[in-house]
């Protein structure tokens, strides 16, 4: 009894991470690539249970997201993605270790469940945040590969940012950075006026 009750509890487990996974627009491959569920279980699934939701969960089709330059070109998304990835890595959803191949490695029902957790607790701190579930995880995945991206500190508020490995990118959040330019072009700006009087002045000595 007791196998078949565990067995039981293990398919309610998928089931219910599959439910949380539609709720936030997840693809089905990616859906069955945590839950180990079959893709037609989640149609089914998602038939059912989007129907009596009056269709207010919105089913995306094709490939998931797999170009991060979309997220890390993006200040809004660059920000959310590290929010995002920080508080995950503090769940010890993120693994501090390189794994080479995550998104095979990565998926189980533990973290599954983890991983909706986080991004119900990012969704609710951040409420007008855009960055999906499988965008957040194509960021994850990335970081736990270690070749392109990594988790760092802002070098002046010492916030979270996405750093590029390869091109020793930025050091600094989209806030300082942003700062920084505004009080350039206020530098640059007082000069460009200070300078215009003596232009005009020497204009008008030329013109006399
Ligand atoms: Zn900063």
């Amino acid at each position: 009894m007791r196998i078949i009750d565990d067995r039981y509890m293990q398919h309610r487990r998928r089931l219910d991470l599959a439910w949380r996974l539609i709720q936030y627009e997840v693809r089905t491959r990616t859906i069955s690539n945590w839950t180990q569920l079959a893709p037609h279980r989640i149609r089914a699934l998602y038939r059912s249970y989007a129907t009596q939701d009056h269709g207010a969960v919105k089913r995306r089709r094709g490939v998931s997201p797999y170009r991060l330059e979309i997220i890390l070109d993006s200040t809004r998304l660059r920000l959310e993605a590290a929010i995002f990835a920080a508080l995950c890595r503090s769940l010890d959803l993120l693994p501090t270790e390189r794994v080479s191949q995550p998104e095979r490695d990565l998926p189980n029902l533990d973290r599954g469940e983890l991983l909706c957790d986080a991004y119900a607790w990012f969704r609710v701190e951040i409420p007008p945040a855009k960055i999906t579930l499988e965008q957040g995880l194509l960021v994850l995945n990335e970081l736990a590969r270690g070749e392109q991206i990594e988790l760092a500190s802002c070098r002046s508020c010492g916030g979270v940012i996405l750093s590029d490995r390869l091109s020793h990118g930025r050091s600094e959040c989209a806030f300082c950075s942003r700062t920084e330019r505004d009080q350039t072009e206020s530098v640059a700006g007082k000069r460009t006026l200070s300078q215009k009087p003596r232009q005009h002045a020497q204009a008008g000595v030329g013109s006399s």
